[in-house]
């Protein structure tokens, strides 16, 4: 009789371990049903870079004035500016330009300081290579503007996680015909300017 008790008493406190553990299991699926995804099906899917993206260096040949200021802002002195002076005209004529992206380290200084703006940062990132003398880019393959996430008919395009307004839960319902992550700057600085006025009144 004892025994059976006993057995009853064994049977009842593994059921209820048992339901803690389920419930415990449970509260973890329940708690990640109402989290964002973080999982990108790449490379179906691509995350849109956020705005201020540095990604591989553009380079317009035409703006280019061969001052070197590239050059000496760069911390590794790293773009190769190869010019001519041409004394007829008095003036630097650009034969070749190039940077080695194996060795940038992307920090932007040259597409900070160059008086013409003819670099700039893309939101290219797909630099991997078998041989690292390819990522030495030149004038050519630096003039190329890269495509993008949004305009790519083979790829599907996500917001970054960051920029999912509050309450939407899935990255991929971008609105039709969109190009950007998040808002412009502008829209962001007139939404600030809105809620410091209805905050003053
Ligand atoms: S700073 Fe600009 S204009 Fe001057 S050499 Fe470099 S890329 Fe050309
Ligand atoms: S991004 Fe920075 S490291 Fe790369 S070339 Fe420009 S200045 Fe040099």
């Amino acid at each position: 009789m004892f025994n059976i008790l006993k057995q009853v008493s064994d049977y009842a406190k593994g059921s209820i371990q048992a339901a803690k553990y389920i419930g415990e299991g449970l509260s973890v699926t329940f708690d990640h049903m109402r989290r964002r995804p973080v999982t990108v099906q790449y490379p179906y899917e691509k995350l849109i870079p956020s705005e201020r993206f540095r990604g591989r260096i553009h380079f317009e040949f035409d703006k280019c004035i061969s001052c070197e200021v590239c050059v000496r802002v760069c911390p590794i002195n790293l773009p190769v500016v190869d010019w001519t002076f041409n004394k007829a005209i008095k003036k630097k004529e650009l034969k070749h330009y190039s940077i080695d992206f194996g060795v940038c380290i992307f920090c932007g200084n040259c597409v900070e300081y160059c008086p013409t703006n003819c670099l700039s940062m893309t939101e290219e990132y797909e630099l991997a290579s078998y041989d690292r003398h390819e990522l030495n880019y030149d004038n050519v393959a630096l003039g190329r503007l890269p495509y993008k996430v949004t305009q790519d008919p083979m790829v599907t395009p996500l917001r970054e996680l960051g920029y999912l307004p509050k309450g939407v839960m899935s990255p991929h319902d971008l609105p039709a015909g969109s190009q950007r992550p998040g808002k412009r700057p502008e829209d962001l600085v007139k939404e600030m300017e809105a809620v410091s006025t209805s905050t003053n009144e």
